[in-house]
């Protein structure tokens, strides 16, 4: 409840144009106060609605994120195997590759591609991933590393404190193009134009990959066209101190 006041008062005035900012802290982080029942979708709902606010549509699109999450359940319950079989039933024999190293690197944040690094890692050091991170991450393990879709939401369902039967099914199934709602199977999230666009400064990639904290901006979100000299110049070299892009 204090989270939610907190939220109210002195952050969702941000939200419209800062919820997709990994590097700022423009969101509420009620995930796991609801997934636990600590708080209610109701009562959020209810006091967002009635506040007063300067940019309606901060407030039009959080109220929708609350819609999201009702969407999910409600998915849940007319697919309960939701965890497991892709709702869109065309996808059940895709060809995964399944590649158990490209796994790992995923896994662990060690893929060379910063932002999906950070998020890998933010995710394992705190329990807590931004979505946008979420779905640039997830994009990458199915579409770029052609891994099945189960492997990240098992993943996510391990470490996530938010970590929610509903939400992430749905969110897996989306990412991957199988879901309800799901983005195409053919839309792939560009994770070094994605960086430049929501972590403008560097600040979130830095945060969580301390090798790269040298290099510069215009070269931070893909630190594997720095040459040689800027490699030592900034004390990362690319394929020992920092992996050389898996793909
Ligand atoms: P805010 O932006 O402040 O949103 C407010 C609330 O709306 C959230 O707390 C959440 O309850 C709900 N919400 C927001 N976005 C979504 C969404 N896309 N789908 C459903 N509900 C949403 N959310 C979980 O709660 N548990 C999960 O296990 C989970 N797994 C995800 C997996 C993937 C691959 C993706 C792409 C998204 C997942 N999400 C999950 C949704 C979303 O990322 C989180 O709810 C959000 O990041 C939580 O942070 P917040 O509370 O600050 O969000």
């Amino acid at each position: 409840i204090q989270n939610l006041s907190n939220f109210k008062n002195k952050v969702i005035e941000n939200y419209e144009n800062g919820r997709d900012r990994p590097d700022k802290n423009y969101t509420s982080k009620l995930s796991p106060h609801l997934h636990f029942g600590e708080i209610s979708p109701e009562r959020i709902y209810l006091e967002i609605k009635k506040k007063n606010l300067n940019n309606l549509e901060s407030k039009k699109k959080f109220l929708a994120e609350i819609g999201w999450r009702e969407f999910s359940y409600n998915l849940l319950f007319h697919y309960p195997d939701i965890r497991k079989n892709p709702i869109q039933k065309k996808f059940k024999k895709f060809q995964w590759k399944n590649n158990s190293k490209y796994l790992k690197a995923w896994q662990e944040g060690n893929t060379g591609y910063p932002i999906v690094d950070a998020g890998m890692r933010q995710l394992y050091q705190t329990g807590w991933m931004h979505n946008r991170v979420r779905m640039i991450v997830g994009s990458f393990l199915c579409k770029n590393l052609l891994t099945h879709w189960r492997e990240g939401e098992k993943w996510f369902f391990d470490k996530l404190v938010d970590a929610d039967l509903a939400s992430n099914s749905a969110g897996w199934q989306w990412i991957a193009g199988c879901g309800a709602d799901a983005a195409p199977y053919f839309r792939i999230f560009n994770p070094i134009t994605q960086s430049l666009k929501f972590d403008t400064n560097g600040e979130y990639v830095k945060k969580y990959i301390p090798e790269i904290k040298n290099i510069p901006l215009n070269k931070v979100h893909a630190p594997w066209e720095m040459n040689k000299e800027e490699q030592i110049k900034y004390k990362c070299l690319i394929g020992k101190d920092y992996p050389r892009p898996i793909i």
